[in-house]
């Protein structure tokens, strides 16, 4: 029988650097890591692209996924809905495959409680003023909105001890190496036992 895959989820404030440390981690050509592909009902930004980036859904469709029961975890954040898909990390774990979320804090803590067994990394800004001089660099949002994000992320930042991992993102290439090590690491202690 095919050993099952290890479930790893990415998580930390909004404007700490998530995607871009998922984005490092998943152009390594040799990953073994299987990203699952989030559904969201928030418009897309520039760039971004169904399917690739997220699954964009309006709100009607997201409801009813989560009626249907689709959705292993999902979070309403800063007035829009975000959920990661069942199947696809099921059926991804049960082939041996690590699958690599990366999402806001409450999904995560839905997560553990499905999943105890999983790896929970929790990403840090190097400080509070350098998180809000992030939001306000990527120059995607409006006043309110960043305010909204500082908020949310203080709070985020109070759950970090239901993390196995604190990882600082100083530096995208750092935090990267630092979370494959968690995860050969923990795959190391799985193994023996
Ligand atoms: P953004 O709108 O900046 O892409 O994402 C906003 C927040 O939603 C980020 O913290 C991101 O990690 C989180 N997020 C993305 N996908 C999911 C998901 O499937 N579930 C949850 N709970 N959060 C998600």
């Amino acid at each position: 029988m095919t050993e099952r895959g290890l479930l790893i989820v990415l998580s930390g404030p909004s404007g700490v650097g998530k995607g871009t440390v998922r984005k490092e981690l998943f152009s390594q050509p040799d990953t073994k890591l299987q990203y699952s592909i989030s559904m969201t009902t928030r418009s897309p930004r520039d760039g971004e692209l169904d399917g690739i980036d997220y699954f964009f859904k309006s709100r009607e469709e997201f409801e009813n996924l989560i009626e249907a029961d689709k959705l292993l975890e999902w979070a309403e954040y800063v007035g829009n809905y975000y959920g990661t898909p069942v199947d696809y990390v099921e059926e991804t774990l049960q082939k041996g495959k690590d699958v690599f979320l990366e999402i806001e804090v409450q999904g995560a803590l839905q997560v553990r409680k499905a999943f105890p067994e999983g790896l929970f990394i929790f990403l840090m800004p190097p400080s509070l003023s350098e998180l809000k001089n992030r939001i306000v660099t990527r120059g995607t949002e409006s006043e309110d909105l960043i305010n909204n994000r500082m908020k949310v992320a203080r709070e985020e930042i109070e759950m970090m001890d239901a993390y196995d991992y604190v990882v600082e993102n100083d530096k995208v290439e750092l935090a990267c190496d630092r979370i494959m090590s968690i995860v050969t690491a923990e795959h190391c202690k799985r193994e023996r036992v």
